[in-house]
Protein backbone atom coordinates (compact mmCIF):
# COMPACT_ATOMS: atom_id res chain seq x y z
CA UNK A 1 0.00 0.00 0.00
CA UNK A 2 1.54 3.67 -0.92
CA UNK A 3 2.44 5.71 2.07
CA UNK A 4 0.05 8.79 2.41
CA UNK A 5 2.24 12.16 1.68
CA UNK A 6 2.91 14.29 4.48
CA UNK A 7 1.00 17.53 4.67
CA UNK A 8 2.77 20.72 5.37
CA UNK A 9 1.17 23.79 6.33
CA UNK A 10 -0.20 27.07 4.23
CA UNK A 11 -0.60 29.66 6.69
CA UNK A 12 2.57 32.29 7.72
CA UNK A 13 5.21 31.38 10.47
CA UNK A 14 5.70 33.87 12.66
CA UNK A 15 6.98 33.41 16.12
CA UNK A 16 6.73 30.15 15.85
CA UNK A 17 2.72 30.53 15.72
CA UNK A 18 1.02 29.37 12.04
CA UNK A 19 -0.78 32.45 11.37
CA UNK A 20 -3.63 33.09 8.57
CA UNK A 21 -3.51 37.04 7.29
CA UNK A 22 -5.02 39.80 9.86
CA UNK A 23 -7.47 40.03 6.64
CA UNK A 24 -8.07 36.50 6.34
CA UNK A 25 -7.12 37.01 2.83
CA UNK A 26 -5.69 34.15 0.89
CA UNK A 27 -3.92 33.21 -2.27
CA UNK A 28 -3.86 29.70 -4.65
CA UNK A 29 -1.10 28.26 -5.67
CA UNK A 30 -1.03 25.86 -8.95
CA UNK A 31 0.40 22.99 -10.27
CA UNK A 32 1.87 24.17 -13.80
CA UNK A 33 1.80 21.16 -15.10
CA UNK A 34 -1.77 20.55 -14.75
CA UNK A 35 -2.96 23.87 -14.31
CA UNK A 36 -5.17 22.49 -11.32
CA UNK A 37 -5.15 24.21 -7.68
CA UNK A 38 -3.52 22.54 -5.20
CA UNK A 39 -2.76 25.26 -2.22
CA UNK A 40 -4.59 28.35 -0.66
CA UNK A 41 -2.50 30.12 0.89
CA UNK A 42 -2.21 32.80 3.80
CA UNK A 43 -1.44 36.38 2.23
CA UNK A 44 0.51 38.49 4.35
CA UNK A 45 1.02 42.40 4.01
CA UNK A 46 2.93 44.84 5.48
CA UNK A 47 1.25 44.46 9.40
CA UNK A 48 2.65 40.52 9.26
CA UNK A 49 5.87 41.36 7.56
CA UNK A 50 6.60 44.37 10.96
CA UNK A 51 5.13 41.55 13.20
CA UNK A 52 7.76 38.92 11.61
CA UNK A 53 10.36 41.57 11.63
CA UNK A 54 9.62 42.58 15.40
CA UNK A 55 9.45 38.46 16.25
CA UNK A 56 13.00 38.08 14.77
CA UNK A 57 14.59 41.39 16.08
CA UNK A 58 12.95 40.21 19.89
CA UNK A 59 14.81 36.72 19.09
CA UNK A 60 18.24 37.41 17.38
CA UNK A 61 19.99 38.65 20.73
CA UNK A 62 19.49 35.04 22.39
CA UNK A 63 19.77 33.28 19.35
CA UNK A 64 23.25 35.17 18.61
CA UNK A 65 24.26 34.60 22.52
CA UNK A 66 23.94 30.33 22.20
CA UNK A 67 27.44 28.68 21.64
CA UNK A 68 28.01 27.99 17.83
CA UNK A 69 27.93 24.38 18.76
CA UNK A 70 24.05 24.57 19.68
CA UNK A 71 23.25 26.70 16.75
CA UNK A 72 25.20 24.08 14.62
CA UNK A 73 23.32 20.96 16.26
CA UNK A 74 19.95 22.51 15.60
CA UNK A 75 21.06 23.27 12.00
CA UNK A 76 21.91 19.63 11.80
CA UNK A 77 18.38 18.40 13.31
CA UNK A 78 17.14 20.58 10.69
CA UNK A 79 19.22 18.77 8.09
CA UNK A 80 17.64 15.12 8.78
CA UNK A 81 14.53 16.47 9.08
CA UNK A 82 14.81 17.64 5.29
CA UNK A 83 16.90 14.90 4.49
CA UNK A 84 14.19 12.55 6.16
CA UNK A 85 11.06 13.93 4.31
CA UNK A 86 12.78 14.35 1.32
CA UNK A 87 10.54 12.53 -0.81
CA UNK A 88 7.55 14.55 0.63
CA UNK A 89 9.22 17.61 0.17
CA UNK A 90 9.72 16.91 -3.29
CA UNK A 91 6.68 16.01 -4.48
CA UNK A 92 5.50 19.13 -2.89
CA UNK A 93 7.91 21.49 -5.07
CA UNK A 94 7.08 19.11 -8.39
CA UNK A 95 3.98 20.46 -7.75
CA UNK A 96 3.87 23.74 -7.53
CA UNK A 97 6.59 24.55 -9.85
CA UNK A 98 7.18 21.31 -12.12
CA UNK A 99 10.49 20.21 -12.60
CA UNK A 100 11.02 16.15 -12.88
CA UNK A 101 10.85 14.48 -9.39
CA UNK A 102 14.35 13.52 -9.23
CA UNK A 103 15.14 16.88 -9.68
CA UNK A 104 13.10 17.71 -6.96
CA UNK A 105 14.53 15.40 -5.02
CA UNK A 106 17.99 16.54 -6.02
CA UNK A 107 17.20 19.96 -4.86
CA UNK A 108 15.86 19.48 -1.45
CA UNK A 109 19.26 17.49 -0.92
CA UNK A 110 21.06 20.27 -2.19
CA UNK A 111 19.42 22.39 -0.15
CA UNK A 112 19.62 20.21 2.97
CA UNK A 113 24.00 20.35 2.28
CA UNK A 114 23.93 23.98 2.85
CA UNK A 115 22.31 23.36 6.55
CA UNK A 116 24.96 20.39 6.45
CA UNK A 117 27.77 23.07 5.55
CA UNK A 118 26.85 25.86 7.73
CA UNK A 119 26.30 23.85 10.31
CA UNK A 120 30.22 22.89 10.39
CA UNK A 121 31.03 26.96 9.22
CA UNK A 122 29.68 28.07 12.27
CA UNK A 123 31.82 26.81 14.43
CA UNK A 124 34.60 28.30 12.82
CA UNK A 125 33.97 31.92 13.49
CA UNK A 126 37.05 33.46 13.77
CA UNK A 127 38.75 36.86 14.94
CA UNK A 128 42.31 38.01 14.82
CA UNK A 129 44.87 39.42 16.82
CA UNK A 130 46.50 41.77 15.34
CA UNK A 131 50.21 43.10 16.34
CA UNK A 132 49.48 46.86 16.90
CA UNK A 133 52.28 50.20 16.76
CA UNK A 134 51.82 50.71 20.24
CA UNK A 135 53.30 48.27 22.74
CA UNK A 136 50.38 49.61 25.03
CA UNK A 137 47.47 48.14 23.08
CA UNK A 138 46.56 45.02 20.77
CA UNK A 139 44.54 45.21 17.66
CA UNK A 140 41.28 42.54 18.56
CA UNK A 141 39.16 41.74 15.52
CA UNK A 142 35.53 40.13 16.28
CA UNK A 143 33.03 38.67 13.72
CA UNK A 144 29.71 39.49 15.19
CA UNK A 145 25.89 38.65 13.36
CA UNK A 146 24.64 41.35 11.24
CA UNK A 147 21.15 41.01 12.80
CA UNK A 148 17.67 40.61 11.62
CA UNK A 149 17.98 39.85 7.70
CA UNK A 150 15.50 39.35 5.11
CA UNK A 151 15.43 36.38 2.58
CA UNK A 152 13.37 37.26 -0.78
CA UNK A 153 13.59 34.46 -3.17
CA UNK A 154 12.72 32.86 -6.66
CA UNK A 155 10.32 30.23 -7.98
CA UNK A 156 12.85 28.08 -9.80
CA UNK A 157 14.69 26.66 -6.99
CA UNK A 158 11.81 27.21 -3.88
CA UNK A 159 13.71 24.97 -1.66
CA UNK A 160 17.36 25.29 -2.20
CA UNK A 161 17.76 29.40 -2.81
CA UNK A 162 16.12 29.86 0.33
CA UNK A 163 18.41 27.05 2.35
CA UNK A 164 21.35 28.56 1.17
CA UNK A 165 20.38 31.74 2.23
CA UNK A 166 18.90 30.72 5.83
CA UNK A 167 21.57 28.33 6.52
CA UNK A 168 24.57 31.09 6.37
CA UNK A 169 22.25 33.53 8.16
CA UNK A 170 21.43 31.20 11.40
CA UNK A 171 25.13 29.84 11.47
CA UNK A 172 26.21 33.51 12.07
CA UNK A 173 23.52 34.18 14.44
CA UNK A 174 21.15 36.37 12.75
CA UNK A 175 17.57 35.62 12.48
CA UNK A 176 15.89 35.85 9.46
CA UNK A 177 12.31 37.03 7.48
CA UNK A 178 11.78 34.81 4.55
CA UNK A 179 9.42 36.46 1.30
CA UNK A 180 9.01 33.55 -1.24
CA UNK A 181 7.69 33.84 -4.95
CA UNK A 182 3.79 33.58 -4.86
CA UNK A 183 4.39 31.01 -7.24
CA UNK A 184 6.45 28.31 -5.11
CA UNK A 185 5.52 29.21 -1.32
CA UNK A 186 5.11 26.19 -0.40
CA UNK A 187 8.47 24.54 -0.13
CA UNK A 188 9.17 27.58 1.96
CA UNK A 189 6.58 27.10 4.26
CA UNK A 190 7.50 23.12 4.48
CA UNK A 191 10.81 23.73 4.93
CA UNK A 192 9.75 26.05 8.28
CA UNK A 193 7.84 22.94 9.49
CA UNK A 194 10.72 20.92 9.94
CA UNK A 195 12.96 23.85 11.51
CA UNK A 196 10.40 24.07 14.22
CA UNK A 197 10.30 20.06 14.32
CA UNK A 198 14.10 20.26 15.23
CA UNK A 199 13.71 23.48 17.60
CA UNK A 200 14.64 26.07 15.60
CA UNK A 201 13.43 28.90 18.39
CA UNK A 202 10.29 30.93 18.01
CA UNK A 203 11.34 33.82 15.65
CA UNK A 204 14.60 32.92 14.66
CA UNK A 205 12.98 32.14 11.30
CA UNK A 206 9.90 33.44 9.40
CA UNK A 207 8.17 33.32 6.28
CA UNK A 208 5.22 35.79 5.39
CA UNK A 209 4.09 34.26 2.01
CA UNK A 210 2.41 36.93 -0.17
CA UNK A 211 0.48 37.83 -3.60
CA UNK A 212 1.70 41.24 -2.77
CA UNK A 213 5.25 41.21 -3.33
CA UNK A 214 6.12 44.95 -3.62
CA UNK A 215 4.17 45.62 -0.24
CA UNK A 216 5.88 42.92 1.68
CA UNK A 217 9.21 44.36 0.08
CA UNK A 218 8.58 47.47 0.74
CA UNK A 219 8.05 46.68 4.54
CA UNK A 220 11.03 44.63 4.60
CA UNK A 221 13.81 47.46 2.48
CA UNK A 222 12.10 50.18 4.79
CA UNK A 223 12.02 48.66 7.97
CA UNK A 224 15.22 49.79 9.96
CA UNK A 225 15.01 46.43 11.96
CA UNK A 226 16.24 44.52 9.03
CA UNK A 227 20.32 45.44 8.80
CA UNK A 228 20.36 43.12 5.47
CA UNK A 229 18.85 41.99 2.78
CA UNK A 230 19.48 38.69 0.76
CA UNK A 231 17.71 38.68 -2.87
CA UNK A 232 17.75 36.09 -5.32
CA UNK A 233 15.56 36.67 -8.41
CA UNK A 234 15.90 39.11 -11.91
CA UNK A 235 18.20 42.21 -12.11
CA UNK A 236 15.29 44.26 -12.33
CA UNK A 237 13.43 43.74 -9.59
CA UNK A 238 17.39 43.54 -7.82
CA UNK A 239 17.93 47.02 -8.77
CA UNK A 240 14.51 48.32 -7.36
CA UNK A 241 15.34 46.30 -4.05
CA UNK A 242 19.10 48.11 -3.82
CA UNK A 243 16.95 51.34 -4.35
CA UNK A 244 14.34 51.04 -1.82
CA UNK A 245 17.48 49.91 0.60
CA UNK A 246 19.22 52.80 0.63
CA UNK A 247 17.48 55.09 2.93
CA UNK A 248 18.26 52.47 5.81
CA UNK A 249 21.78 52.12 4.67
CA UNK A 250 20.90 48.19 4.75
CA UNK A 251 23.99 45.41 3.48
CA UNK A 252 22.89 43.61 0.99
CA UNK A 253 23.43 40.21 -1.41
CA UNK A 254 22.41 40.40 -4.33
CA UNK A 255 22.14 37.02 -6.64
CA UNK A 256 20.63 37.98 -9.88
CA UNK A 257 19.82 37.34 -13.96
CA UNK A 258 22.60 35.47 -16.09
CA UNK A 259 23.47 34.80 -19.56
CA UNK A 260 25.80 32.10 -19.09
CA UNK A 261 28.16 31.70 -22.47
CA UNK A 262 29.06 28.06 -23.16
CA UNK A 263 32.04 27.72 -25.14
CA UNK A 264 33.01 24.44 -27.38
CA UNK A 265 37.20 24.96 -28.72
CA UNK A 266 38.34 22.92 -31.34
CA UNK A 267 40.06 20.90 -29.15
CA UNK A 268 37.45 20.11 -26.81
CA UNK A 269 36.34 16.58 -25.55
CA UNK A 270 33.18 16.95 -27.69
CA UNK A 271 31.53 13.98 -25.80
CA UNK A 272 31.94 15.65 -22.59
CA UNK A 273 31.12 18.77 -23.99
CA UNK A 274 27.77 17.54 -25.29
CA UNK A 275 27.14 15.82 -21.49
CA UNK A 276 27.70 18.72 -19.93
CA UNK A 277 25.59 21.12 -22.46
CA UNK A 278 22.72 18.68 -21.81
CA UNK A 279 22.44 19.12 -18.12
CA UNK A 280 23.26 22.67 -18.12
CA UNK A 281 20.85 23.85 -21.14
CA UNK A 282 17.92 21.48 -20.31
CA UNK A 283 17.81 21.13 -16.89
CA UNK A 284 14.86 22.45 -14.76
CA UNK A 285 13.59 22.98 -18.38
CA UNK A 286 16.00 25.74 -19.00
CA UNK A 287 15.08 28.02 -15.79
CA UNK A 288 18.02 28.34 -13.99
CA UNK A 289 19.74 31.25 -13.52
CA UNK A 290 23.01 29.46 -14.71
CA UNK A 291 21.78 27.37 -17.35
CA UNK A 292 23.82 27.58 -20.67
CA UNK A 293 22.25 30.75 -22.70
CA UNK A 294 24.45 31.01 -25.66
CA UNK A 295 26.25 28.01 -27.11
CA UNK A 296 29.59 29.83 -28.64
CA UNK A 297 31.18 26.89 -31.05
CA UNK A 298 34.15 26.75 -33.04
CA UNK A 299 33.58 26.99 -36.63
CA UNK A 300 35.56 23.84 -37.49
CA UNK A 301 32.87 21.52 -35.10
CA UNK A 302 30.32 23.14 -35.45
CA UNK A 303 28.16 20.63 -38.04
CA UNK A 304 29.75 17.42 -35.67
CA UNK A 305 28.32 19.83 -32.45
CA UNK A 306 25.16 20.39 -33.62
CA UNK A 307 24.08 16.68 -35.29
CA UNK A 308 25.22 14.94 -31.70
CA UNK A 309 23.55 17.65 -29.51
CA UNK A 310 20.63 17.39 -31.65
CA UNK A 311 20.49 13.52 -31.62
CA UNK A 312 20.22 13.65 -27.63
CA UNK A 313 18.49 16.91 -27.05
CA UNK A 314 15.63 14.34 -29.67
CA UNK A 315 15.59 11.60 -27.22
CA UNK A 316 14.47 14.16 -23.95
CA UNK A 317 11.17 12.83 -22.29
CA UNK A 318 8.76 15.97 -22.12
CA UNK A 319 6.23 15.64 -19.89
CA UNK A 320 4.96 16.40 -16.31
CA UNK A 321 7.64 16.73 -13.03
CA UNK A 322 5.55 13.77 -11.34
CA UNK A 323 5.30 11.28 -14.47
CA UNK A 324 7.90 8.29 -13.92
CA UNK A 325 11.21 9.45 -16.36
CA UNK A 326 10.11 12.84 -17.61
CA UNK A 327 13.19 14.82 -17.72
CA UNK A 328 11.88 18.32 -18.88
CA UNK A 329 8.78 19.68 -17.20
CA UNK A 330 6.59 22.71 -17.81
CA UNK A 331 7.38 26.26 -17.91
CA UNK A 332 6.36 27.96 -14.88
CA UNK A 333 3.51 30.17 -16.32
CA UNK A 334 2.09 32.06 -18.98
CA UNK A 335 4.90 34.96 -19.03
CA UNK A 336 7.55 32.57 -19.08
CA UNK A 337 5.77 30.84 -22.02
CA UNK A 338 5.18 33.76 -24.06
CA UNK A 339 8.74 35.24 -23.53
CA UNK A 340 10.37 31.59 -24.81
CA UNK A 341 8.23 32.32 -27.73
CA UNK A 342 9.05 35.50 -28.68
CA UNK A 343 12.82 34.72 -28.64
CA UNK A 344 12.67 32.00 -30.80
CA UNK A 345 10.24 33.87 -33.21
CA UNK A 346 12.23 36.97 -33.24
CA UNK A 347 15.76 35.11 -33.52
CA UNK A 348 13.72 33.20 -36.94
CA UNK A 349 12.75 36.43 -37.81
CA UNK A 350 16.39 37.70 -38.19
CA UNK A 351 18.11 34.56 -39.56
CA UNK A 352 18.16 31.68 -37.45
CA UNK A 353 17.08 28.55 -38.56
CA UNK A 354 15.41 25.61 -35.94
CA UNK A 355 17.20 22.39 -35.60
CA UNK A 356 14.93 20.72 -33.09
CA UNK A 357 11.76 22.49 -31.48
CA UNK A 358 10.83 25.42 -32.01
CA UNK A 359 7.10 25.32 -31.03
CA UNK A 360 4.91 24.28 -27.80
CA UNK A 361 4.85 20.98 -26.60
CA UNK A 362 1.37 18.68 -26.50
CA UNK A 363 2.32 18.02 -22.60
CA UNK A 364 0.18 20.60 -21.80
CA UNK A 365 -0.54 24.39 -22.26
CA UNK A 366 2.98 25.72 -20.53
CA UNK A 367 5.08 23.23 -22.10
CA UNK A 368 7.66 23.86 -24.85
CA UNK A 369 9.71 21.49 -27.07
CA UNK A 370 13.28 21.22 -26.43
CA UNK A 371 14.91 23.97 -29.12
CA UNK A 372 17.97 24.27 -30.83
CA UNK A 373 18.82 27.18 -32.88
CA UNK A 374 21.52 27.33 -35.60
CA UNK A 375 22.79 30.62 -36.96
CA UNK A 376 22.44 32.67 -34.62
CA UNK A 377 24.38 35.96 -34.07
CA UNK A 378 25.33 37.99 -30.71
CA UNK A 379 22.99 40.72 -31.31
CA UNK A 380 19.54 39.00 -31.15
CA UNK A 381 17.65 38.88 -28.40
CA UNK A 382 17.63 35.32 -28.05
CA UNK A 383 21.42 36.03 -26.98
CA UNK A 384 20.79 39.20 -25.31
CA UNK A 385 18.21 38.21 -23.05
CA UNK A 386 18.14 35.68 -20.39
CA UNK A 387 15.81 33.01 -22.48
CA UNK A 388 14.91 30.80 -18.80
CA UNK A 389 13.37 28.24 -21.24
CA UNK A 390 14.76 25.14 -23.05
CA UNK A 391 15.65 26.93 -25.81
CA UNK A 392 19.49 26.46 -26.98
CA UNK A 393 21.04 29.41 -29.46
CA UNK A 394 24.44 28.03 -31.06
CA UNK A 395 27.32 30.60 -32.39
CA UNK A 396 30.08 30.31 -34.23
CA UNK A 397 33.49 31.95 -33.71
CA UNK A 398 36.64 31.43 -35.22
CA UNK A 399 39.26 32.62 -32.39
CA UNK A 400 39.88 32.78 -28.73
CA UNK A 401 40.13 35.87 -28.82
CA UNK A 402 36.75 36.61 -30.45
CA UNK A 403 34.89 33.61 -28.20
CA UNK A 404 36.12 35.62 -24.99
CA UNK A 405 34.46 38.82 -26.92
CA UNK A 406 31.25 37.64 -27.79
CA UNK A 407 31.20 35.65 -23.81
CA UNK A 408 31.71 38.88 -22.14
CA UNK A 409 29.85 41.01 -24.25
CA UNK A 410 26.90 41.09 -21.88
CA UNK A 411 25.99 43.13 -18.62
CA UNK A 412 25.56 40.16 -16.82
CA UNK A 413 28.32 38.21 -15.22
CA UNK A 414 26.85 35.11 -12.92
CA UNK A 415 28.43 31.78 -14.60
CA UNK A 416 30.44 30.73 -17.61
CA UNK A 417 31.45 27.42 -19.10
CA UNK A 418 34.00 26.06 -21.71
CA UNK A 419 35.71 22.80 -22.90
CA UNK A 420 38.79 22.19 -23.73
CA UNK A 421 41.77 19.95 -23.32
CA UNK A 422 45.01 22.74 -23.95
CA UNK A 423 45.75 23.73 -20.34
CA UNK A 424 47.07 26.92 -21.25
CA UNK A 425 43.91 27.92 -23.12
CA UNK A 426 42.02 26.46 -19.90
CA UNK A 427 43.70 28.75 -17.30
CA UNK A 428 43.74 31.90 -19.78
CA UNK A 429 39.91 31.91 -20.88
CA UNK A 430 39.33 30.69 -17.40
CA UNK A 431 41.11 34.22 -15.94
CA UNK A 432 39.60 36.36 -18.99
CA UNK A 433 36.11 35.48 -18.48
CA UNK A 434 34.31 38.57 -16.80
CA UNK A 435 32.30 36.20 -14.94
CA UNK A 436 31.45 35.26 -10.84
CA UNK A 437 32.27 31.34 -12.12
CA UNK A 438 33.71 29.10 -14.40
CA UNK A 439 33.14 25.90 -15.10
CA UNK A 440 35.82 24.26 -17.09
CA UNK A 441 35.23 21.47 -18.74
CA UNK A 442 32.43 20.91 -16.28
CA UNK A 443 28.30 22.30 -17.14
CA UNK A 444 26.90 22.53 -13.36
CA UNK A 445 29.08 24.42 -10.73
CA UNK A 446 26.92 25.06 -7.68
CA UNK A 447 27.69 23.06 -4.48
CA UNK A 448 27.48 24.11 -1.16
CA UNK A 449 31.39 24.27 -0.94
CA UNK A 450 31.91 26.53 -3.75
CA UNK A 451 30.97 30.42 -3.60
CA UNK A 452 27.75 30.98 -5.80
CA UNK A 453 27.43 34.45 -6.94
CA UNK A 454 28.41 37.12 -9.77
CA UNK A 455 29.53 39.94 -10.83
CA UNK A 456 28.57 42.99 -12.96
CA UNK A 457 24.63 43.31 -13.62
CA UNK A 458 24.28 39.69 -11.98
CA UNK A 459 24.72 41.11 -8.39
CA UNK A 460 27.20 41.32 -5.19
CA UNK A 461 27.94 38.61 -2.25
CA UNK A 462 28.70 34.94 -2.49
CA UNK A 463 26.47 32.33 -1.45
CA UNK A 464 28.22 28.72 -0.15
CA UNK A 465 31.28 28.12 0.81
CA UNK A 466 33.44 29.98 4.12
CA UNK A 467 32.94 32.81 1.85
CA UNK A 468 28.95 32.51 2.49
CA UNK A 469 29.28 33.36 6.13
CA UNK A 470 31.15 36.83 5.47
CA UNK A 471 27.42 38.74 3.89
CA UNK A 472 26.51 37.92 7.52
CA UNK A 473 28.98 38.72 9.89
CA UNK A 474 29.82 42.18 10.55
CA UNK A 475 33.46 43.07 11.48
CA UNK A 476 34.29 44.68 15.12
CA UNK A 477 37.65 46.26 15.82
CA UNK A 478 38.40 46.22 19.27
CA UNK A 479 41.55 48.51 20.84
CA UNK A 480 42.96 46.52 23.72
CA UNK A 481 45.00 48.65 25.54
CA UNK A 482 46.53 49.48 28.84
CA UNK A 483 49.20 46.41 28.41
CA UNK A 484 52.82 48.00 29.50
CA UNK A 485 52.91 48.34 33.61
P1 LIG B 1 11.72 38.02 -9.83
O1 LIG B 1 10.51 38.39 -10.55
O2 LIG B 1 12.76 39.04 -9.63
O3 LIG B 1 11.22 37.45 -8.43
C1 LIG B 1 12.11 37.05 -7.42
C2 LIG B 1 11.48 37.34 -6.08
O4 LIG B 1 11.31 38.75 -5.95
C3 LIG B 1 10.11 36.72 -5.90
O5 LIG B 1 9.96 36.34 -4.56
C4 LIG B 1 9.20 37.89 -6.23
O6 LIG B 1 7.93 37.78 -5.66
C5 LIG B 1 9.97 39.00 -5.60
N1 LIG B 1 9.57 40.34 -6.05
C6 LIG B 1 9.09 40.72 -7.25
N2 LIG B 1 8.82 42.04 -7.24
C7 LIG B 1 9.14 42.50 -6.01
C8 LIG B 1 9.09 43.77 -5.36
N3 LIG B 1 8.64 44.87 -5.99
N4 LIG B 1 9.50 43.87 -4.08
C9 LIG B 1 9.93 42.78 -3.43
N5 LIG B 1 10.00 41.54 -3.97
C10 LIG B 1 9.61 41.42 -5.25
O7 LIG B 1 12.46 36.81 -10.51
P2 LIG B 1 11.82 35.44 -10.95
O8 LIG B 1 11.25 35.58 -12.30
O9 LIG B 1 10.97 34.88 -9.89
O10 LIG B 1 13.12 34.52 -10.98
C11 LIG B 1 13.90 34.42 -12.10
C12 LIG B 1 15.12 35.32 -11.99
O11 LIG B 1 15.88 34.96 -10.85
C13 LIG B 1 16.02 35.13 -13.17
O12 LIG B 1 16.50 36.36 -13.64
C14 LIG B 1 17.17 34.31 -12.60
O13 LIG B 1 18.37 34.46 -13.28
C15 LIG B 1 17.23 34.82 -11.21
N6 LIG B 1 17.90 33.83 -10.37
C16 LIG B 1 19.16 34.14 -9.93
C17 LIG B 1 19.84 33.23 -9.16
C18 LIG B 1 21.22 33.57 -8.67
O14 LIG B 1 21.67 32.93 -7.74
N7 LIG B 1 21.91 34.53 -9.24
C19 LIG B 1 19.26 32.02 -8.80
C20 LIG B 1 17.98 31.74 -9.26
C21 LIG B 1 17.31 32.67 -10.04
P3 LIG B 1 6.68 37.25 -6.54
O15 LIG B 1 7.13 35.99 -7.17
O16 LIG B 1 5.65 37.04 -5.52
O17 LIG B 1 6.39 38.31 -7.53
Amino acid sequence: MNRRARSYPTDAFVDGEWIASATGRRFEVSNPATGKVIASVADCGADETRAAIEAAEKARYAWAARPAGERSKLLERWRDLLIQQSDDLAALLTAEMGKPLAEAKGEVLYGASYLDWFAAEAKRIYGDIIPSASPNNRIVVIKQPVGVCAAITPWNFPNAMLMRKVAAALAAGCTMVAKPAEDTPLSALAAAACAEEAGIPAGVFNVVPTSRAAEVGGELTSNPLIRKISFTGSTEVGKLLLRQSADTVKKVSMELGGNAPFIIFEDADLDAAINGLMVSKYRNAGQTCVCANRIIVHNSVMDEVALRFREQVAGLRVGPGDLPGSEVGPLINEEALAKTKRLVTTAIEAGAEILIGGRCHDAGPLFYAPTILKSVSADMDVAREEIFGPVAPLIGFQSEEEAIGVADETPFGLAAYFYTKDLGRAWRVAEALDYGMVGVNEGIVSSAAAPFGGVKQSGMGREGSRYGLDDYLEIKYMLMGGLTI
